[in-house]
């Protein structure tokens, strides 16, 4: 081998045949979890589609693979196809693949030790047959650790991330950390989704920021990163998300679908 070459392993070859055909991928990371990112991811990818994009979601949050019951595909089965997995479809031929197809069982937790988890996340970001795609999104495991990092090495192709956060000091504080992975790893930040951004009143109409409002923008602005927008808090998701019928579909509507779609053209705007 040529001093100073990378070897090249057949791991990697596959791993470039599986991503060969994906135009755009975008990368979905949060600093910590339950702050709404598998809601932003499937929401996200669920509009792309929506607009005729050929579209894929990668479930990689092996320790909480909600993409399943937010799409309405917890009875799913992966078929096998030529050695490949085959993605699952969802509503307007969105393609998902998740780390919970692969369970045995549904509620069991993921208990497999370092080297052994990477070895089966490796094969499932191979062995996928995801066709020809304009965009792929990933639903990443919450922060910033080894795993997250693990990961993002993986998939060498990676158009950008978009990091979501609440508007609590200790969220920005973690989407901070966030803005500093990608620069780490060096993938460019699309932006900031702030969610959980405020609560309209059903019956007064007026706002209530419990999480507080506008950090978000501010965390952009002081980090130099683009800001792509605000999703309040919405009883509606809640209830979408558990019915398996994401907000951009049940509620076209809502506040927090058209937020979606309008932080989906701007991704769609940034990564081109
Ligand atoms: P994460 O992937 O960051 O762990 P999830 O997307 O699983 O977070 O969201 C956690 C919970 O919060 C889910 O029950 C989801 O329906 C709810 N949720 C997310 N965003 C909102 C929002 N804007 N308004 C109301 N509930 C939300």
């Amino acid at each position: 081998m040529a001093k100073g070459r990378p070897m090249i392993s057949e791991g990697d070859l596959k791993l470039d045949e599986s991503l060969k055909k994906i135009k755009h991928v975008v990368i979905v990371i949060s600093g910590k979890g339950g702050v709404g990112k598998s809601t932003v991811s499937s929401n996200l990818a669920m509009a792309f589609a929506m607009k005729g994009l050929r579209t894929g979601l990668m479930d990689v949050d092996i320790h909480g693979p909600n993409i399943p019951k937010m799409l309405g595909l917890e009875d799913a089965h992966m078929m096998i196809e030529n050695d490949k997995l085959v993605p699952v479809d969802a509503a307007h031929g969105l393609k998902v693949m998740s780390m919970a197809f692969l369970l045995p069982e549904k509620d069991a937790p993921v208990a497999w030790r370092g080297p052994i988890k990477m070895g089966a996340i490796r094969q499932f970001i191979e062995d996928v047959a995801w066709g020809d795609l304009d965009h792929l999104v990933v639903d990443m495991p919450p922060g910033t650790g080894d795993e997250a990092l693990s990961i993002i090495q993986l998939i060498p192709k990676a158009d950008g991330m978009v990091v979501v956060t609440t508007p609590q000091d200790v969220a920005l504080l973690d989407s901070r950390k966030s803005i500093v992975f990608g620069a780490s790893v060096k993938i460019p930040i699309i932006g900031i989704v702030e969610n959980m951004s405020g609560f309209v009143c059903p019956h007064c109409g007026e706002r209530v920021d419990i999480f507080k409002t506008g950090g978000g923008e501010n965390t952009a602005t002081e980090m130099g990163v683009p800001f792509l927008g605000r999703i309040p808090i919405e009883p509606g998701i809640v209830t979408s998300s558990d019915s398996g019928i994401p907000v951009v579909i049940s509620s076209p509507d809502s506040e927090s679908a058209k937020a979606f779609i309008d932080i989906a053209d701007k991704v769609i705007r940034t990564v081109g």
